[in-house]
């Protein structure tokens, strides 16, 4: 009886902690616009150590996100950075266009595919996304660090 009752016990803990281990998600808490200097800042809860924040700009106006686009260097974020800034290029550009930002699982590099081709490197497994539009005069201002 004592042993059933540690088993159970047991199994409890167990069943308690796998879940937290293998269903951590990972997503995107909230995404803020500044204006000077021009910059999306992406809060994140990363689902470990080595995921990545990945910024797509509709640059020319078509709707679709792709490699034609203007795509942002991916972010690393997991246990010691929970947040992604990208400042923004070729801002006149950039005004009143639709973007999307993603939460990745994984980076792949050079696997031949047209992202590989273009940047070096491609993200897979997509834990979460944001899509925008990116403001003139976005409403909040840049924190004083
Ligand atoms: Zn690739």
């Amino acid at each position: 009886m004592k042993f059933l009752r540690n088993l159970l016990f047991a199994g409890v803990i167990v069943f308690g902690l796998v879940p937290k281990l293998i269903a951590n998600d990972g997503r995107i808490i909230e995404v803020k616009q500044y204006s000077v200097p021009p910059t999306i800042e992406v809060f994140v809860e990363a689902s470990d150590r080595r995921d990545y924040v990945g910024l797509t700009i509709d640059s020319n106006g078509d709707g679709k996100f792709t490699e034609k686009d203007a795509n942002y260097k991916a972010q690393r974020v997991g246990r010691s950075s929970s947040t992604a800034k990208f400042i923004i290029y070729n801002l006149l550009g950039s005004y009143g266009k639709d973007f999307i930002v993603s939460l990745w699982d994984e980076k792949v590099e050079d696997c031949g595919c047209s992202w590989c081709d273009k940047y070096g490197y491609h993200l897979e497994g997509r834990l979460d996304r944001f899509y925008g539009t990116v403001k003139e005069n976005p409403f909040d201002t840049y924190p004083d660090y």
